[in-house]
């Protein structure tokens, strides 16, 4: 870059204790729909690490001690904050992340404002256990305490939601946090943070460190203060934050990858299922760990469906993510978008068809974005369930449908995958809706629809999609100890 370039980048610290203090490297963060490197942001390391840990250690006693109802009126007004600067964060989102405008309007900034007024609501209604035992003159009860120093790691694809979807739960509960959130996608945590004051939070309650999962994230995870983790990214960095944080035997949450069936009855309502399987196939450019990426279709009505889900995944268009007419975006690197690419060769050099999308269909993009990361969606058939692109997560705008016959079969083959996150089915017999939904292996399982959340409910992957859940009692349960108290009188 030149250096008037250079002036103009915009150059994010990190936030410890209340303050905004500077690193002493810093890495690029780039435009996924220009290519241009536009932002800087710290390369956090143990040092930073340190500082924010010891922040958020001293900021404990005071904020543990403080009742539900002034936290919770805390987590109301910073949602009101980030509400009120709404269009920013949306805007910042979707240059940082690559999503669109309308995505980041309304979903995730929204998402985020909710993720605080529901934690402040929640908080106010816990109600611990008690049992009594006359026999022996004896009432038990429990109580729940805040654990310490959370520390709260975040993926890119969903940035300041999945953040706050934390960061939130974890102070309402009296917690103190060190967040991480991704080196790709740290805009919207850096200005969050400029709003905590004004909230009415004090400093070293939520301290936010910028960096690498490498440098930050392994820092943060061996620390020996930090007690919880909460993880939301892919199985491969789970399985190095469970070795690493092994020895200090920590809490851990993790919340990973998917590679989510769609069943498709005979019976179903297509006029209803193939629009919500084209958005649950290709919102925010796949990047979405719930995003349906394997669709098995009853063999009457395969054809028909494959024919009309073309038509209506056509329909979508790729552009620039700030254009509001915009459906896909950009994705979120060069190399993600070289990996996603990857996917669809090997699934033509196996033999499958690619029906639309990805080197079948023209991408035509503004002058401004011809270096940017975008792809269109893309609809692969004919491909085998032992297919990379069957069994991997790929995390971009391409979905695989296959044919099947019987209740049983697709059972088995929706099963058949290392993940557990979230499947959707589609037919009108209530009976076989529950049938296949209590079968499948799955965290989440939406009938009939797709992404419709109550936030009081469980949210979390089984097999290698995760370990444990999130939601109104399973965060509360998450970030408290529990004691059970004894009283003979
Ligand atoms: P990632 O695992 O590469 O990174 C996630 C976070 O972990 C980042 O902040 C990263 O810097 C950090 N990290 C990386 N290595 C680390 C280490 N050794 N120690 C500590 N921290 C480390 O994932 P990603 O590519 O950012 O996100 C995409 C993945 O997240 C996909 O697999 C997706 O399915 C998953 N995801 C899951 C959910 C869910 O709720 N289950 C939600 C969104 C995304």
């Amino acid at each position: 870059p030149t250096m008037a370039h250079s002036k103009t980048l915009l150059v994010l610290e990190n936030f410890i204790g209340g303050k905004f203090v500077p690193c002493s490297s810093y890495i690029d963060s780039y435009n996924p729909s220009t290519g241009d490197v536009y932002c800087r942001v710290p390369d956090s390391g143990k040092e930073e690490v340190e500082a924010a840990v010891k922040a958020a250690k001293d900021a404990f006693p005071v904020w543990s001690s403080k009742s539900p109802l002034e936290r919770s009126q805390i987590l109301n007004k910073l949602a009101d904050l980030i509400e009120h600067d709404l269009e920013a964060f949306a805007q910042a989102e979707s240059k940082d992340q690559g999503k669109t405008i309308t995505f980041a309007r309304t979903v995730d900034i929204p998402r985020a404002v909710h993720n605080f007024r529901f934690f402040a609501s929640s908080i106010l209604h816990h109600v611990t256990e008690c049992t009594q035992m006359p026999t022996m003159g004896c009432v038990h009860y429990t109580s729940r305490t805040p654990v310490g120093v959370a520390g709260l790691i975040s993926p890119w694809n969903l940035p300041l939601y999945l953040l706050t979807w934390k960061i939130a739960p974890a102070i309402a509960c009296g917690n103190t946090v060190v967040a991480k959130p991704s080196e790709m996608t740290s805009v919207t945590a850096w200005m969050m943070c400029k709003l905590l004051e004004k909230a009415g939070l004090p400093p070293g309650v939520v301290n936010v460190v910028f960096g690498t999962g490498a440098k930050a994230g392994e820092a943060l995870v061996c620390h020996p203060d930090v007690p919880v983790i909460s993880f939301t990214g892919s199985t491969l960095t789970a399985q190095r934050i469970t070795e690493k944080s092994a020895p200090h035997c920590k809490r851990l949450s993790l919340e990973l990858g998917g590679k989510n069936p769609a069943i498709v009855f005979d019976d179903a309502d297509l006029s209803q299922c193939i629009p919500t399987t084209v958005r649950s196939s290709f919102a925010n450019q796949g990047e979405i760990c719930l995003c349906t990426s394997r669709i098995f279709v009853q063999r009457g009505i395969y054809n028909e469906f494959l024919k009309r889900f073309v038509a209506e995944a056509k329909k979508w268009k790729t552009g620039n993510p700030s254009d509001p007419t915009i459906d896909v975006g950009a994705l979120i690197s060069k190399e993600h978008l070289e990996k996603v690419r990857n996917y669809v060769k090997k699934a033509q050099a196996e033999g499958a068809r690619i029906l639309c999308g990805e080197g079948v269909d023209p991408l035509t993009l503004p002058p401004g974005n011809q270096k940017g990361y975008f792809m269109l969606p893309t609809v692969i058939a004919e491909v085998k369930d032992e297919s990379c692109c069957m069994q991997e997560e790929i995390f971009g705008p391409v979905t695989c449908v296959v044919a099947f016959d019987t209740e049983e079969e697709v059972i088995q083959r929706a099963n058949g995958v290392k993940y557990g996150l979230a499947a959707t089915v589609w037919s009108s017999d209530v009976g076989r809706v529950h049938r296949v939904a209590h079968r499948l292996q799955s965290g989440l399982v939406w009938t009939n629809c797709w992404l419709v959340r109550d936030l009081n409910l469980p949210f979390g992957g089984m097999k290698a999609s995760g370990i444990g859940r999130e939601g109104a009692k399973d965060s509360y349960e998450f970030f408290t100890e529990v004691k059970t108290i004894t009283i003979k009188h």
